[in-house]
């Protein structure tokens, strides 16, 4: 059984979505085992995507994570951060498959409505940026 960090993000809270997308993982087969809502500040959004710094998207990635609340949630499953990210969709919503989260909610490659851990050792260092131990049960 593996765990993966998921962001339900400003984009998506902001059009109250958050009960649809968790609809999506738990008919999935993932498990919502911690959930909390919060307001990043520029740092701490800075400092979650700090890996994508050099890219030309980091500025607006950063602004728009801390625009208003995000809901940061730990999934559990089978496989849970490969099953994730096929529940997502491709980040571009364009490119996304019928029936995932991007392809259903996404605005744009920027504005698209969840994130997902991406390997592993990424899944324990993003839930430990989030949630304590006492939090993870
Ligand atoms: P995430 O890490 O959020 O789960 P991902 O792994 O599919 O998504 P990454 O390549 O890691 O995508 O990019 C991180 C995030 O940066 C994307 O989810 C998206 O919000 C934003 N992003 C990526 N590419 C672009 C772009 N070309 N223009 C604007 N924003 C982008
Ligand atoms: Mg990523």
């Amino acid at each position: 059984i593996e765990r993966t960090l998921s962001i339900i993000k400003p984009d998506a809270t902001r059009r109250n979505l958050t009960g649809k997308i968790n609809a999506k993982f738990e008919d999935a087969g993932l498990r919502i085992v911690a959930q909390k809502r919060i307001h990043l500040s520029p740092a701490q959004a800075g400092q979650f995507y700090a890996v994508h710094k050099e890219r030309p998207f980091y500025g607006e990635l950063v602004e728009f994570m801390a625009s208003e609340p995000v809901v940061v949630q730990v999934l559990e499953g089978e496989n849970a951060i490969a099953k994730n990210r096929e529940v997502m969709g491709a980040t571009n919503p364009a490119n996304a498959d019928a029936g995932t989260i991007r392809k259903e909610f996404a605005l744009s490659v920027g504005e698209n409505s969840v994130h997902g851990s991406d390997a592993a050792e990424t899944a324990k260092e993003e839930i430990a940026f989030f949630f304590s131990g006492l939090e993870l049960v």
